[in-house]
């Protein structure tokens, strides 16, 4: 038992997983602007996704509708691509998994539409910093707390609060694999962390308080308060010194 650790081949496969996931992703977060259905961002992941021969991660996952996850505003995940119109001064999250040759990639986005709302934008960094901070402690040697803990005190001493019921987890032939990754908790606890482990950090980060709720449709979670909240994702591969990013597109 315990976390998979990869070999140097699957690590390989991973790598071309991650790429596709990242590339698919960066190309629907150019087509953010207002008046875009979410609808129409999710055909763009499917058509890209299809055309690389892979499929999505999220569909049919449990039931799930969508090739993407498209979170507006104060949704913080799940969110299903439907009729919405993204407007200026959303922020839209994106969450894009694919299955590629038999293995996984996760990677998710927050775009803020306009970059007109300064607040809005803040959140978003900060929680691109928490997961810099997050991939930075996901080195051999360390424990798992270390990556969650990470998290926690950038959203925290930015004022933000980390969303407690959604994690992140491992990842590999199964898009949820051991260990899950809380976005909070003490340092110096948990599983030790080996060279090869492949994980999906992904905080989400609530402007307010940090309680969800599910809507009605059983997937889209919600700030319990109407705040924003945004999620930011990178698959990476725990190294001796660093982490590796997985999910990069080529040359950023
Ligand atoms: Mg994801
Ligand atoms: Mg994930």
């Amino acid at each position: 038992m315990g976390i998979p650790v990869k070999t140097p081949a699957e690590l390989d496969r991973m790598r071309e997983s991650g790429r596709l996931a990242a590339r698919v992703l960066k190309a629907v977060a150019r087509e953010v602007r207002p008046g875009v259905s979410t609808r129409d961002l999710d055909g763009i992941a499917r058509d890209l996704i299809a055309n690389e021969g892979a499929n999505s991660a999220f569909l049919g996952y449990r039931g799930f509708p969508g090739c993407i996850c498209v979170s507006v505003n104060d949704e913080v995940v799940h969110g299903i691509p439907g009729d919405r119109r993204v407007a200026m001064g959303d922020i839209v999250s994106l969450d894009c998994g694919v299955l590629f040759r038999g293995w996984h990639g996760d990677t998710a986005r927050t775009v803020v539409v306009g970059a007109t709302d300064p607040e809005a934008m803040r959140l978003v960094r900060v929680t691109e910093d928490a997961l810099a901070a997050a991939m930075a402690a996901a080195v051999e040697g360390n424990r798992l707390g270390d990556v969650s803990h990470a998290v926690q005190d950038v959203v925290e001493a930015a004022g933000f609060s980390v969303v407690r019921e959604f994690v992140g987890h491992g990842i590999g032939r199964a898009l949820h694999e051991d260990p899950q990754i809380p976005n909070f908790g003490p340092a110096g606890k948990g599983p030790r962390l080996r060279a090869g482990m492949t994980l999906a950090i992904e905080p989400m980060v609530n402007q307010r308080g940090h309680e969800v709720r599910v809507d009605r449709d059983g997937w889209t979670v919600r700030t319990r308060d109407g705040g924003l909240s945004a999620h930011v994702e990178h698959t990476v591969a725990v190294g001796e010194g660093s982490a590796e990013v997985l999910t990069r597109t080529d040359g950023n």
